[in-house]
């Protein structure tokens, strides 16, 4: 069985944060993180670029965005890219023919769209127990209110910044290298979240928060992908 470490929850230009989809590839392997998914809010673009530039054989992208339901966050997890509905009945229904995994981010987090109570419904593939961007108060809460919902539970860093990707983590035990062994290993739990903060990531979101506020958001380089993919 192959042990492998999973970040599953990180942002990139193509929405809030701060890198270009090809610069996380390249920090998420310095960093021997082996499993990213690229979660921009509401789309898949980030993904799609990002799976321009990795390295299949010592790199798994997964499909991914994060989608603001009327309920709150939430992640998907894919093997490819699927149409995205903000109707949780008709995401969690495409998200079953797609082989999708549904996944409530930071879900009572205090300051973010988190799904809170929502997380009780029985259509989630496994719940975000712990994200490295949210602040403690929010994770101790998830966690006293979510460990025992019977599904498993995964640890990722949000990360909007270089520094943060891999903060937190899950080790992720699959039976081959392929995105439909990791997320099949996830959906039967055989994944172990790695809670950790990051000093050092959440000054550097601190700043690129400020920097964003300023200046807007950077898109350099973005435009010659997107012109590509068509
Ligand atoms: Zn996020």
């Amino acid at each position: 069985m192959l042990k492998l470490y999973g970040d599953l929850h990180i942002h990139s230009i193509v929405s809030d944060g701060a890198l270009h989809p090809s610069e996380i590839v390249k920090i998420s392997k310095l960093k021997s993180i082996n499993v990213i998914s690229v979660t921009d809010h509401n789309t898949f673009l980030g993904s799609v670029i990002a799976s321009r530039y990795v390295d299949k054989r010592s790199q798994i992208l997964i499909y991914g965005a994060e989608v603001k339901t009327y309920l709150g966050e939430i992640l998907l997890l894919c093997p490819q890219a699927i149409r995205i509905s903000y109707d949780l009945s008709t995401l969690v229904d495409s998200c079953r023919e797609n082989n999708c995994l549904l996944v409530p981010s930071h879900p009572y987090d205090i300051l973010r769209l988190g799904i809170k109570w929502g997380v009780n419904l029985k259509v989630w593939d496994a719940v975000e127990i712990f994200n490295s961007s949210s602040d403690p108060i929010s994770n101790i809460i998830t966690y006293i209110l979510a460990r025992g919902l019977n599904i498993p539970l995964l640890a990722n860093s949000d990360a909007h910044v270089g520094e943060l990707i891999g903060s937190a983590f899950n080790i992720i035990y699959a039976d081959g290298f392929t995105v439909d062994d990791v997320l099949e290993s996830i959906r039967v739990g055989n994944v172990t979240p790695v809670m950790r903060y990051s000093l050092l990531g959440s000054i550097y979101r601190f700043s690129w928060s400020l920097k964003r506020t300023v200046h807007g958001l950077r898109k350099t380089n973005l435009m010659y992908d997107l012109v590509s993919l068509v």
